[in-house]
């Protein structure tokens, strides 16, 4: 309802928002999805009406039927877009009473989470999540518009299926007419998506959901959505160009006060490690990191040569004016290294902010065990690119520890000092992953991406010789603002190469043919080149929608411990059902 409505009748349904009874007049801010209007009862008008406003409570179901009438100037609202016209009630119908709400419904609840979980319903109804869904819808529309002109289509497959190694553990649902066997919900399309190659598809594309069973942390789901595709005929940067022409328009049309860097840069793997430590860098800061070991071999400090005999690494960044840190700033920031785990932390201090001389004699605290001449310090700050006023961070220890403290340390600074830019989105594409990566607790290679990922041009070779963790592939990740946003790679497509990865990956001849015999006979009967990617869609919705948590975007998301709180699910089934499916259980 706006101005150009004034005068005329209207029938209005929604909740009750408020009721204020000002003695004489009642007004009703009445609530439904698409906002607020002010409703006004008057003894006058109708004194029937008016008798059940005096009843109306909070969260109600009403209709109205009354004529729109233009606000006095003294009660206008600009600040909603129905702030001029308010609707003077002559018939009210309550459709519906409601109970106490256990929280307010409005934006700024400060209920504690398990509530609004149990209650989702109504945390629902908050204009805040009414608009999250919103713009859950519109990204999905976006997708589909985008792929649908693009000659993809849309293709359902199946969720009772079978094992698809992701990486996660199964959700298993137990067969009741085969007993004893069971399905796999899919951790992802993946080996669905590659059949449709096989099939002459070439161009697929899903808003799928998977389901993953692993521990889960802040942003994970146990079921999640992704927009799952695959296209034939395709090179990497096909599939690259195409993913960054969605994430552009539906920015530039979804979220447009978000500021984008273009093109987004393509980057290999070892030069965002060795620059952010991660594979999953923050770009809209700096704070690039320098190795050292050379200069860290140096010196006489006991932690830093012990660490490059047993083949470990000296590395760290500047942060830049931070010299001033006083030696008990220093202790606090030694205790937050050591919460990210960190086995310790050195460091220089460079005096002399803004000085030109800031890299001479006497501008230079080090850290105690560090007891090394100027001339040093000198040396480690120019290689590190540190001038007067900066601290140098170091840390020691094996490569892949070292990058994990390093670039947590990283995003704290990055935070701490005001160095990431809230409405802007710096995505990549992070390229070159390794083909595998060593799994030290199994004792075993395990795919860094998922084992139909192809190795790089030229590399198959490597297959045979030691150096496995060498081998470059073709998998390649979309990453924003230090999130991973989407994974794909393209794919093997011919049956001698997939078979001899699983032999890397520790697979029995037997196993393969059981777990995967229907995929690698697949490709023998011409299966076309093929590669793909994944988008996730909550954590993107979540970024558009400046959300804190990806909970807050999914209409009916489990806790951290996979509870959905409002069925109380998972739950025990009845002593019958089990009977069905022969299952009994243990404990
Ligand atoms: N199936 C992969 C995943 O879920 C994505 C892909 O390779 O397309 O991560």
């Amino acid at each position: 309802m706006t101005l150009s409505d004034i005068d005329s009748r209207q029938t209005l349904a929604g909740w009750v928002d408020s009721r204020r009874d000002h003695g004489g007049v009642i007004f009703v801010d009445l609530r439904d999805r698409s906002g607020i209007i002010q409703v006004v009862f008057s003894p006058e008008l109708s004194p029937e009406a008016y008798g059940t406003a005096e009843q109306l409570r909070s969260e109600w179901v009403i209709e109205v039927k009354g004529q729109v009438r233009r606000r006095p100037p003294e009660s206008e609202n600009p600040g909603l877009p129905t702030g001029f016209v308010e609707v003077f009630a002559d018939e009210v119908k309550v459709l519906n009473s409601s109970l106490t709400p256990p929280f307010y419904i409005e934006d700024d609840v400060r209920a504690d989470e398990a509530l609004r979980l149990r209650y989702r319903y109504l945390d629902l109804r908050r204009p805040q999540m009414q608009r999250n869904l919103i713009l859950r819808h519109q990204v999905v529309k976006y997708i589909r518009d985008f792929l649908d002109a693009r000659g993809f289509l849309e293709i359902e497959t199946p969720i009772l299926i079978k094992s698809t190694p992701e990486g996660a553990r199964d959700y298993l649902v137990p067969s009741r007419m085969q007993k004893g066997s069971f399905y796999a919900l899919p951790q992802s399309p993946q080996q669905l998506k590659q059949l449709l190659m096989v099939s002459g598809v070439e161009r697929y594309f899903q808003i799928a959901r998977c389901f993953r069973d692993e521990d889960l942390r802040a942003d994970r789901q146990p079921e999640f959505t992704q927009l799952d595709l695959e296209m034939s005929f395709v090179e990497q940067e096909d599939v690259l160009q195409l993913t960054e022409e969605l994430y552009t328009g539906m920015v530039e049309k979804l979220a447009p006060d978000k500021k984008l860097i273009q093109p987004f840069p393509r980057l290999p793997y070892d030069e965002v490690i060795a620059k952010y430590g991660s594979d999953k860098p923050d770009l809209r800061f700096g704070l690039e990191m320098t190795e050292v070991t050379d200069l860290a071999g140096e010196t006489e400090f006991r932690v830093f040569l012990s660490t490059i005999e047993n083949g470990g690494i000296v590395k760290g960044f500047v942060a830049p004016g931070q010299g001033h840190y006083t030696g008990s700033d220093m202790r606090r920031l030694e205790e937050t290294a050591k919460e990210f785990g960190a086995a310790g932390m050195s460091h220089v201090r460079i005096q002399g902010e803004g000085q030109p001389q800031g890299l001479e004699e006497d501008n230079f605290l080090l850290s105690p065990g560090l007891r090394m001449p100027v001339e040093w310090s000198r040396r480690l700050a120019e290689k590190m690119g540190a001038s007067g006023g900066d601290l140098i961070v170091l840390m020691a220890g094996p490569p892949n520890r070292v990058n994990l403290w390093l670039s947590a340390m990283r995003e704290y600074f990055g935070d701490r000092l005001g160095l990431a830019d809230e409405n802007t989105l710096s995505f990549a594409f992070v390229t070159g992953f390794p083909l595998f990566e060593w799994d030290e607790n199994n004792k075993r290679w395990d795919s860094s991406h998922h084992p139909f990922t192809s190795p790089a041009d030229g590399k198959e070779v490597l297959l045979d010789g030691e150096n496995l963790a060498g081998i470059e592939s073709k998998a390649y990740d979309l990453v924003c603002n230090g999130s991973e946003l989407a994974s794909g790679s393209i794919r093997i497509h011919r049956r001698e190469l997939q078979e001899k990865i699983f032999g890397v990956l520790g697979y029995s001849k037997e196993q393969v043919e059981e777990r995967f015999g229907h995929i690698l006979e697949a490709f023998e009967y011409g299966a076309p080149p093929h590669g793909g990617i994944a988008p996730g869609i909550d954590r993107l919705v979540t970024i558009l929608a400046g959300a804190d948590s990806i909970r807050d975007v999914i209409a009916f998301p489990k806790t951290q411990s996979g509870t959905d709180l409002l069925f109380g699910s998972p739950s025990p089934v009845d002593a019958a059902q089990l009977r069905d499916l022969s299952l009994r259980v243990t404990e």
